[in-house]
């Protein structure tokens, strides 16, 4: 009587999918979204096979970063199809919501929600059955339920923070790196973004946010520390056309290309 007891399930592989890296930041609006499309265009444009996840629950921007709005497609009403923008394949909780209405939900239909983007959606449907080399989840900010379900039912196999050199922005990513290692998630390094202001006109260049404070806490924290983004016009003009600065020619293009060639390295 009493049976066996109940397995526990472990974290699982993502299907079709051989390394899976998380993008997340202690704090809202300092560059995480930015990162993730950047970097995953980056990577593809190097000839890798690679999707991004957006898993910003309350705040899903990678549609319009990635400047891919249509309804993903679902055949049989169980498999999803991702969408494919600037050669990556593209899912985000974004394009099954109505854009204007807000995210209200608990814990538990959160869980559902991401659960189904990373079992449901066919990641490799665009590379004719060829797993996909990375897989870029770009998390909501903080440390909330997502970061949670996602490195407890996933393999993470790694996590890159991103933070303004700003105290109370590395304050809270402190905090993320903390929880990546109570998850065991390995910390692939962090990356300061927003770190320099060099003005198009006069040369003059600014530290709006401070800097150098990522680099120093990823010493201290003997984690590796990934780089510098500066503050640039046409990051956010590209973010906001749909099409990432990293899919163009310039200084933060081949920044991201570094940044994406370190990454599989
Ligand atoms: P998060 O995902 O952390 O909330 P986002 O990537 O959405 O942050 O960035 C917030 C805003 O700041 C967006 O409008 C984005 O275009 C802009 N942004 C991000 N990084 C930079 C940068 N390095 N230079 C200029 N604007 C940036």
């Amino acid at each position: 009587i009493g049976g066996h007891p109940k397995p526990q399930e472990g974290p699982a592989r993502v299907a079709g999918v051989k390394r899976v890296i998380a993008v997340a930041s202690g704090k809202g609006g300092v560059g995480k979204s930015t990162v993730s499309a950047n970097l995953a265009v980056a990577l593809a444009r190097q000839g890798r096979k690679v999707g991004l996840l957006d898993a910003d629950i309350y705040g899903p921007s990678q549609p319009r970063m990635m400047g891919a709005n249509k309804r993903p497609a679902s055949p049989d009403g169980k498999t999803i199809h991702p969408l494919i923008a600037h050669d990556v394949t593209l899912m985000s909780i974004g394009l099954m919501l109505d854009p204007d209405k807000a995210v209200v939900w608990r814990g538990p239909m959160l869980m559902g929600a991401l659960q189904q983007m990373l079992g449901q959606v066919a990641w490799t449907h665009h590379t004719g059955g060829a797993p996909l080399d990375v897989l870029i989840v770009d998390l909501p900010p903080g440390t909330g339920d997502v970061q949670l379900t996602l490195c407890t039912k996933a393999v993470v196999d790694g996590a890159i923070v991103v933070s303004t050199p700003q105290d109370v922005a590395l304050l809270d990513a402190r905090k993320a790196l903390d929880m990546f290692a109570t998850l065991k998630t390995p910390i692939v390094g962090l990356i300061e973004n927003m770190s320099l202001f060099h003005c198009p006109n006069c040369g003059h260049e600014a530290h709006v946010f401070g800097h150098g404070g990522v680099k120093a806490e990823a010493e201290r924290l003997g984690l590796p520390f990934l780089g510098a983004l500066p503050i640039d016009l046409d990051t956010r003009l590209a973010g906001d056309a749909g099409r990432p600065v990293a899919a163009g020619e310039g200084v933060v293009a081949d920044a991201f290309a570094d940044l994406a060639r370190d990454l599989v390295a």
